[in-house]
């Protein structure tokens, strides 16, 4: 039978997609370039806001996950504060009677939680097979793929979740490059971390330790050059460079491991929808990671799509209606966390002195002002519609 929607990529977001229509009439195959079992990343830790708990609660991912040693960690407070100025916050998710803020992820963990899923729902997963194009016609979504049984495939819709976008055509992403890079490693304190994040903001750019298992994990942003240094010290120097880094919010590093970075680049599609066809995930937004905001866009990406498909007569599945009213109920959450997330590096990354003081006024209004501190913080767990 021709399928009703392909799924380009069973990454997190394109398998989150997938589980979603998994109890519907809707006739779905997936493909996937990596072979059954691999992962397509290397691991690395996903921030997940108490939303994306919920999507994948929805999907009977979350349980098989936190079952897990180690796959899931509770944020239950995170310290937020400044190099070189004053102001400072804390958000706490006693605050919202919640059992916690966000969680940090194993890719990993997510990615087997999500594949046995889809083995358990009977959706045709094709793994090894990369679309090479994704293009169409108003009538039909086609995907070229290569791999094993290459061919062509149609479809009525054909969502793209393969990270990039860079096999649909007629998509204009536009790319801006923070000239940093993101050195990330593994890092042991002396105390328990109890699940308590930080985040800092200094002139070089913004400075994360994320609860994880038994450690933390380590974001730092940088110039590449000065990357390079951090990553030519030894362990005891870099672990005082940390320290220092941190000022007197925190302290008592005693082990590094893993150090690597990464470029750090905001990428998005002007639009997400095309003929017979719609980019989601990373594919649609790839963000700073300052916010942890990413990934949590690209699952209500997924959640939202399959809610619409759904709801969709068969016959109207992928036609242009169907993609308007998609791109129009993911607008504001999308458009709100490019903006949110480009903002907080433009203004908590800079280096001039000038916006110190407004930093400070806002993180203190925030600390001051328990109901913005509430919407804040809704807005980092839930997104902004
Ligand atoms: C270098 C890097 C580091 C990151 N670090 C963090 C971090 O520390 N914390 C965090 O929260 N987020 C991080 N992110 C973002 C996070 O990885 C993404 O938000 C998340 O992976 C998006 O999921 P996705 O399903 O959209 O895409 P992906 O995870 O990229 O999955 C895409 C899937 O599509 C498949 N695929 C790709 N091309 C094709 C094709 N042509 N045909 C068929 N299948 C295809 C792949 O095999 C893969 O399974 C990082 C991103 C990058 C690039």
């Amino acid at each position: 039978m021709l399928p009703d929607v392909v799924i380009v990529g069973a990454g997190p977001v394109g398998a989150t997609l997938a589980l979603g229509l998994a109890d519907s009439d809707v006739a779905v195959t997936v493909l996937d370039a990596r072979a059954k079992g691999e992962t397509a990343r290397g691991e690395r830790s996903l921030a997940l806001s108490h939303g994306a708990r919920l999507i994948l609660e929805r999907r009977g991912v979350w349980g098989v996950l936190a079952e897990q040693a180690d796959a899931v960690t509770a944020i239950t407070d995170i310290d937020i504060s400044q190099a070189g100025g004053f102001g400072m916050t804390r958000l706490c998710a006693a605050d919202h009677d919640l059992p916690a803020l966000g969680y940090v992820v194993s890719y990993r963990a997510l990615q087997a939680a999500l594949d046995a899923a889809l083995a358990r729902s009977g959706i045709e997963v094709r793994h090894g097979v990369t679309a090479t194009a994704v293009g169409g016609t108003s009538a039909y979504a086609a995907i070229d793929v290569a791999g094993a049984g290459a061919d062509v495939i149609t479809a009525r819709l054909a969502a793209v979740a393969d990270g990039t976008g860079a096999a649909v055509a007629g998509v204009a992403r536009q790319r801006h490059d923070y000239g940093q890079v993101a050195l990330i490693a593994r890092i042991w304190r002396e105390e328990p971390h109890a699940g308590l994040a930080y985040e800092r903001f200094t002139p070089e750019g913004p400075v994360a330790l994320l609860p994880e298992g038994d450690h933390y994990g380590l974001v730092w942003t940088a110039t590449a050059s000065r990357a390079e240094q951090l990553l030519a010290l030894d362990d005891a120097s870099f672990l005082a460079a940390l320290a220092q880094h941190f000022g007197n919010r925190t302290h008592g590093f005693i082990r590094v491991a893993d150090r690597r970075t990464f470029a750090l680049a905001l990428e998005f599609a002007r639009t997400t929808v095309g003929p017979r066809c719609v980019v989601l995930g990373n594919a649609a937004q790839a963000l700073h990671p300052v916010a942890g905001q990413g990934f949590n866009l690209g699952l209500r990406d997924a959640a939202e799509l399959a809610q619409i498909v759904v709801d969709t007569p068969r016959d109207s599945i992928g036609d242009a209606a169907m993609l308007a009213r998609y791109a129009r109920s993911r607008r504001t959450d999308r458009w709100a966390g490019i903006a949110f997330t480009h903002g907080l590096v433009s203004v908590f990354g800079s280096d001039l002195p000038f916006l110190r003081w407004p930093r400070g006024l806002a993180l203190t209004l925030l600390d001051a002002l328990p109901g913005a501190r509430r919407a804040f913080t809704r807005a980092v767990m839930f997104g902004l519609r």
